[in-house]
């Protein structure tokens, strides 16, 4: 089953408002398990509106419309569905009592273009607007099903619950249940895990598979579909440990969990405490992680210097090491995470220091990052990446890295 959403409206492709309309529908559907192929907007343009409409319905199986039922010269979407649909159009003796009441009450003067927003296809499932003047409808045809929605948003949401949403459930036989889970993995590129899972990407129905690339970051979004709960979760479950099996070690949690709640959950349960010494990051390290709650016990604090003078006088850098081996070095970062263990006193602590461009900064290129680690007694480590991008790209990819390596 293929689903499409055509909005349709000239102030959307002017860019005065967002298509929130195909957006909310979108997750609704999603929610059912329908997959939506297509959105499409188009201007008000007969034959614009036209050719999208004939495009929609002969490569969709259920074509929902939003827009352009209303009174005025540039609503059309009824009369551009007539070419297509070779139904009359007929007055609904509901609908235009609404309208006739409205203008009444109102005392204003109703004009031929207000009868037009009563108007239906023969044949169609009407669906009365309680929220504003032109009734929704559901047309069947062959091998299309055809939804006209008015466009007003809140309009639009009503009919969509109440009538479009129930009607294709049934029409189209959907699952009852629908479940996702999120699995997050880090340390691993996306094409690389895709690579390991190229098989069950492949071969995927339900659940489905969806691969999702974030900075520094993957997400692989399990959807199940089935008639129970259990079998939803049990369809999930196994799915999951298929994928463990070959990519578990890079795997740190799903659903809303970030790698900082992680991280800072992985101190707390060793009862370990961690400090840094940030430079190119500038207390960005420090940032992410006490953003989440229950940070103080597992956090004590961060040394931030960026000059090489500060670095001296704040993370007690040796004057030696900034002039033999320069501040973006192996021996700089080494140093400043022995130091920030010993000055905030904690278990853990980490350092940052490189070029984050976008100019060269002591002879090394922008994107050159130095990640010192220093856990309780053990000697320091010392990793070397090279990062791409903008300065912010790889100041966030640093942290991000920093995050990998604690949890790691
Ligand atoms: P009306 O009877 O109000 O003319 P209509 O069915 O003809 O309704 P439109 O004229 O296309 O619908 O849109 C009415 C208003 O609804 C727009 O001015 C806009 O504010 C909102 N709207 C229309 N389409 C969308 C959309 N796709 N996403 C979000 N808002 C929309
Ligand atoms: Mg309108």
């Amino acid at each position: 089953m293929k689903a499409e959403i055509v909005a349709v409206g000239t102030e959307l492709l002017l860019g005065q408002i967002a298509n929130t309309n195909a957006q909310w529908i979108s997750q609704q559907l999603a929610s059912y398990g329908v997959p939506v192929y297509f959105h499409t907007v188009v201007g008000d343009n007969m034959s614009r509106v036209k050719h999208t409409f004939q495009t929609a319905s002969s490569r969709s199986d259920l074509v929902i419309i939003t827009g352009g039922l209303g009174p005025t010269e540039d609503d059309m979407t009824r009369e551009a569905a007539q070419t297509l649909l070779k139904q009359e159009l007929i007055e609904h003796q509901e609908s235009m009592a609404k309208i006739e009441q409205y203008y009444l009450r109102n005392d204003r003067e109703m004009t031929v273009n207000n009868r037009k927003q009563s108007r239906v296809f023969k044949n169609a499932k009407v669906l009365p607007n309680t929220e504003g003047m032109a009734p929704g409808q559901i047309v069947e045809e062959d091998d299309c099903l055809w939804v006209f929605l008015p466009g007003v948003p809140s309009e639009m949401k009503v009919l969509m619950d109440q009538h479009v949403l129930p009607y294709i459930k049934t029409t189209f036989q959907l699952h009852s249940q629908i479940k996702s889970e999120m699995l997050r993995f880090i340390g691993i590129g996306e094409s690389t895990l895709e690579h390991q899972l190229s098989d069950l990407i492949a071969e995927q129905s339900n659940p489905t598979i969806a691969p999702l690339a974030s900075e520094g970051e993957v997400a692989l979004r399990l959807t199940a579909a089935g008639n129970s709960d259990e079998e939803v979760h049990r369809l999930i479950d196994t799915k999951k440990q298929q994928i463990l099996s070959r990519a578990g070690e890079y795997y740190y949690g799903s659903d809303e969990i970030t790698i900082e709640e992680k991280v800072r959950d992985l101190l707390k349960e060793k009862e370990l405490t961690i400090g840094a010494a940030e430079s190119l990051t500038g207390g960005l390290f420090m940032e992410r992680l006490i953003s989440f709650q229950g940070a103080s016990s597992v956090c004590k604090g961060s040394l931030v210097a960026y000059t090489p003078e500060a670095k001296e006088k704040v993370i007690e850098v040796p004057r030696f090491i900034i002039n033999d081996f320069g501040t973006i070095s192996e021996e700089c970062a080494e140093i400043m995470a022995l130091n920030a263990q010993r000055i905030l006193d904690t278990d853990l602590a980490i350092s940052f220091t490189g070029a984050a461009g976008p100019d060269a900064s002591e002879g090394h290129a922008p994107g050159i990052v130095y990640i010192g680690i220093q856990s309780c007694n053990e000697p320091p480590e010392v990793h070397q990446f090279h990062f791409d991008g903008s300065r912010n790209k790889i100041r966030h990819r640093t942290v991000k890295k920093g995050f990998e390596l604690l949890y790691h």
